[in-house]
């Protein structure tokens, strides 16, 4: 038996925002999980439990996700095009990969982050690079079929940062990846949330270092932003958001091929 739902969101909120953050960087351990619990704001952290001891990896980000947090799958090997090197002959790479060998590399750190965070329900997964394919040119294939088949969703990159909550593949969601942006505009497109009653999904890499840095000074006005509004604009993990999304598809009769 369905319920009606009547909105997309929680009750009352008039859009969604995910604070989400790949490759778990010591500095979202540091800087960004400080302030988002003092602002009780949850977000989603995707990471690669690689190498043999990965369990002890894993250690603080069980912390993270008994705060409340969602802790997703990055995958393990976290493979790419070999477009973004120089080596032509390289040979781990998106190109040289099967969806077969994809599809274990990523299933074994869902085994990973079930061992290591048992607390932990569901969670969703997040394209290293945010690429979505295999091969190329005339081997070129999507691997985006085995996201929808094992989770509630999976995150890249898109046209725009926001998702409309009836029209997204919830298979490979938009994001914006916000490195060395400002705190107005950072403001202004969490406010697109709610104004145009969509998702909006930040993508963020580290706090106040390295090439894919967003200041921390930034970082807390967004948090600050959010938590002022947080009565109309409902802060959530991705995978809290893409299930109520299913929720209200499957209740008002969206039926989509996922
Ligand atoms: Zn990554």
């Amino acid at each position: 038996m369905t319920h009606n739902i009547s909105s997309p969101w929680s009750e009352g909120y008039q859009g969604a925002v995910s604070l989400t953050f790949d490759d778990g960087a010591q500095s979202q351990l540091r800087t960004a999980i400080p302030i988002m619990n003092d602002l009780n704001l949850k977000g989603t952290f995707f990471v690669c439990p690689k190498g043999k001891d990965w369990i002890s990896y894993l250690e603080p980000w069980r912390e993270v996700a008994k705060a409340g947090h969602e802790v997703g799958n990055h995958s393990i090997s976290h493979i790419c095009s070999k477009a973004l090197g120089t080596d032509p002959n390289a040979t781990r790479c998106l190109e040289n990969t099967t969806i077969q060998e994809l599809e274990a590399d990523i299933l074994e750190a869902s085994k990973r982050l079930r061992e290591g965070i048992p607390e932990q329900k569901e969670f969703t997964f997040c394209y290293p690079c945010y690429h979505d394919y295999v091969g190329e040119g005339l081997t070129r294939q999507s691997y985006v079929p085995i996201i929808a088949k094992h989770f509630p969703a999976g995150r890249g990159r898109g046209e725009f940062g926001y998702n409309h909550p009836a029209t997204c593949d919830l298979a490979y969601l938009w994001s914006w990846n916000i490195e060395h942006v400002n705190a107005p505009t950072l403001v202004g497109l969490a406010e697109e949330a709610a104004t145009l009653g969509r998702w909006v999904i930040f993508t963020i890499h580290s706090i106040n270092e390295g090439r894919l840095m967003i200041s921390e000074t930034a970082f807390r006005q967004l948090c600050e932003f959010l938590n002022r509004h947080r009565e109309r604009i409902w802060v959530a993990p991705m995978v809290t958001v893409a299930l109520r999304i299913r929720e209200w598809r499957n209740s008002q009769g969206i039926l989509r091929n996922e």
